[in-house]
């Protein structure tokens, strides 16, 4: 038996949740039990696109398959355990997971879009200083089939007159330290026998993993969000810690390797606004040299405040100020329109409920 089978034959002793295995794997798993490798779509059809979870229902298996898949299988997914709704239709859900955490998604529903913003990790480890996940601490990464769960859900709660159209990959946590899982969740976000989502309607937001953009490329053509919020080192080492590993050149070359040469790939830098910290017209030129070699666009998200915050939004001057300096420059800029906010639902504003392990988050970064 070759190592990877006795690893797979291993996880199957456990039952597997088939819920977070991405076609490949599944391929490799029906194979392992000797069906053809066909049956994983047929599989992914009735999990993902008819939500179809009991295995007795799945009538294009044959029954000896379906008992096998119920004895030595499983498709188990978190419990939804509280819903809010905020005056403009956003949508938040409080996910419980086994292990005692729970976690946050949100769903957005606009015009012409409908986005679900999902979470890849319980809690966060990078301590951004103007983001309230990271004051919960950091407790673990979600499997796949957890991150995959929150669209499954979703897709249940908004019911059939709606569909998502978007996700973005911006909920608690950094998906860039969960690699292997969100990979193998946004491979199922994109497959046409699952949830069939275009590669521009996927995005994976980062602080500036570098050696994960760089993996990214090579795996998995999605969206790139980068979390700049800074022009200068000095308040990007502040803001987003990560930055005194991997600083804004390191990052801003991550990117420009990102985009490759793929003519239509662009990748969005979040910038926060913050009163008198990040936000003068000195900021917004340096930001617009920075960006004069990446094709970029700018998203200016007014920051979302939360009890204890350091830091008070930016001026609605301040912020058509920054954008103007940066539209001068030729650099596509629009500002975020705050959603769920009377919930807690904007950005930086999920929290979930997550047993701190910093020792183990600390332990972590080690080896980013
Ligand atoms: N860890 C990833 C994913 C989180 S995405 C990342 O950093 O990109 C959430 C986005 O909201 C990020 O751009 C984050 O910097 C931003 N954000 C966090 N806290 C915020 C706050 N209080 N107000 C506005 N934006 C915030």
């Amino acid at each position: 038996m070759t190592e990877s089978a006795e690893r797979l034959s291993e996880v199957v002793q456990q039952p597997v949740n088939l819920l977070g295995l991405d076609r490949d794997a599944l391929q490799a798993y029906f194979v392992s039990i000797g069906e053809k490798p066909f049956r994983a779509s047929q599989l992914l059809q009735w999990m993902h696109q008819r939500n179809v979870i009991d295995f007795d229902h799945m009538t294009n298996l044959s029954k000896a398959l379906r008992s096998k898949l119920r004895e030595t299988t499983e498709i188990r997914m978190p419990e939804v355990v509280d819903e809010q709704i905020s005056r403009d239709g956003t949508r938040k859900w409080l996910l419980q997971l086994s292990c005692g955490n729970r976690i946050e998604s949100v769903f957005i529903p606009e015009q012409e879009r409908n986005t679900l913003c999902v979470s890849s990790q319980a809690g966060c480890a990078l301590n951004c200083s103007f983001c309230s996940t990271a004051r919960q601490g950091y407790n673990r990464n979600l499997d796949s089939a957890e991150i995959i769960s929150q669209l499954w859900l979703a897709e249940q709660l908004i019911g059939e007159q709606q569909r998502i159209s978007n996700v973005v990959l911006m909920g608690m946590g950094e998906p860039l330290l969960n690699y292997d899982n969100v990979v193998k969740a946004m491979n199922l976000m994109r497959d046409d026998f699952s949830f069939g989502l275009s590669k521009r309607r996927v995005t994976l937001s980062t602080a500036g993993v570098v050696p994960g953009i760089d993996r990214l490329a090579d795996d998995c053509d999605v969206a790139l969000a980068v979390s700049l919020h800074a022009s200068t080192n000095q308040t990007r080492d502040e803001l987003v810690p990560i930055n005194r590993k991997y600083p804004i050149q390191q990052l801003l070359d991550a990117c420009i390797r990102y985009i490759g040469d793929h003519k239509r790939r662009k990748v969005t830098f979040e910038y926060v606004m913050l009163d008198g910290v990040n936000d003068s017209i000195e900021d917004a030129r340096r930001l617009a040299r920075l960006l004069q070699s990446v094709p970029s666009k700018v998203n200016l998200i007014p920051f979302n405040p939360f009890p204890g915050a350091p830091y008070r939004c930016s001026s609605r001057q301040a912020i058509e100020r920054f954008q103007d300096v940066l539209m001068h420059k030729g650099i596509v800029t629009i500002t975020r329109k705050t959603r769920g906010e009377d919930i807690d639902a904007a950005c930086g504003q999920l929290v979930g409920d997550v047993n701190d392990r910093t020792s183990r988050s600390r332990k972590m970064l080690k080896h980013v």
